[in-house]
């Protein structure tokens, strides 16, 4: 604290990440980054990208990666805005298109950045709680709103929302804008992205840190109808008007077009994903559905803050969270499967 703070920054609540260990014999199954990858065809790109070009200043309309990614979902360019990861364009659409004076509504238990942003930038919100099974249920959105955000599937439950309860959603809310965070939707998720052309009030952002095994890179992007991205890039403009550096348009662009590693890679993760759901249920876990490359955890005799202690104590690094209702809980990365064998084998000397 300190006299020469602003007001905001004494109310802000900033958030912590994970723990990012430098070096070591480390089992890293906190932060929902890929095992893998990236594609060697990314990181060809990148070499050269460094090798021929970084003398130069980027392109500062991402011309490239835009094309590349609309064109993947039969979109136009000018319907696609990157950012340096899906934080950063998830601060642009806090700044641009969130109405101040109406509550913003996103889950409670939702992904712990919202609350920051909204601090930040000053949006009012209101939390919707989920149920007694961790579900988000449509109905209790059914009240005023300035705009919605909804991570698909959710953070960190790993349970996913059908297309069908999106539609309802931006149906319901023709005047407010509807956000789904889509990070974790390539592990099994439904992605509202066909729906863009459709709904003028819907803007879906991606990330290329999960599934295209991208984290270090910071890549995200959204999509959404002309009137939406010319906010954020209104909001981008003003502030730093070169998206990315040379090395990630050039790495994500190599990246994106991978569709056969990108493929093969996220179906590896599913079955690892299903493998070790079945293995901590034979433990005594109870285990929520999970459609992302995490499984959320509790085990009924011990609680969430002991285990990961012990997990700590045999380098294995998982996340849990203090917040009430999920205090019990662990949310573990999938790892490789000699990553996940190698938690189970811990579990089983710990339990
Ligand atoms: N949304 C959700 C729901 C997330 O869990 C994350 C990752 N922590 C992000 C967005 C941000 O990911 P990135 O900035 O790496 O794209």
């Amino acid at each position: 604290m300190s006299r020469f703070w602003s007001p905001i920054v004494h109310s802000l609540i900033p958030y912590v990440a994970g723990e990012q260990p430098a070096t070591g014999d480390i089992i890293k199954l906190n932060t929902n980054e890929s095992p893998y990858g990236p594609s060697p065809l990314a990181l060809e790109a990148i070499s050269k990208a460094t090798a021929d070009t970084l003398r130069l200043y980027p392109d500062p309309t991402a011309r490239e990666l835009r094309v590349t990614i609309a064109e993947s979902f039969g979109l136009d360019k000018d319907e696609v805005f990157v950012g340096n990861g899906s934080d950063e364009v998830l601060a642009h659409t806090f700044q641009a298109l969130l109405n101040h004076d109406e509550p913003l509504l996103f889950p409670d238990i939702s992904y712990s950045f919202y609350p920051t942003y909204c601090r930040l930038f000053g949006v009012a919100y209101r939390q919707v709680p989920v149920d007694a099974e961790m579900r988000v249920r449509l109905e209790d959105y059914r009240q005023p709103c300035g705009a919605i955000i909804l991570p698909n599937p959710n953070a960190p439950t790993g349970i996913g929302l059908p297309l069908a309860d999106i539609e309802t959603l931006l149906r319901d809310h023709p005047d407010q804008v509807v956000v789904i965070d889509e990070a974790y939707v390539d592990f099994g998720g439904e992605s509202a992205v066909p729906l863009v052309r459709t709904y003028p009030n819907l803007l879906v952002i991606q990330t290329l840190s999960k599934s295209r095994g991208l984290a270090g890179l910071r890549v995200g992007f959204a999509v959404g109808q002309r009137p939406l991205i010319e906010a954020l890039e209104r909001v981008k403009d003003s502030f730093n008007s070169y998206p990315l550096d040379r090395l990630a348009q050039a790495g994500a662009v190599a990246a994106w077009k991978d569709r056969d590693w990108f493929e093969r890679h996220r179906a590896m993760i599913i079955a690892s994903r299903e493998r070790l759901a079945a293995e901590l249920g034979d433990l005594g876990f109870h285990v929520l559905p999970s459609s992302a490359n995490f499984l959320f955890a509790r085990h009924p005799s011990r609680p969430g803050v002991e285990l990961a202690a012990e997990l700590r104590s045999r380098n294995i690094l998982v996340r849990r969270f203090s917040a009430e209702r999920i205090d019990d809980f662990l949310r573990i990365t999938i790892g490789t499967d000699e990553e996940c064998d190698r938690l189970v084998a811990a579990f089983g000397e710990i339990l």
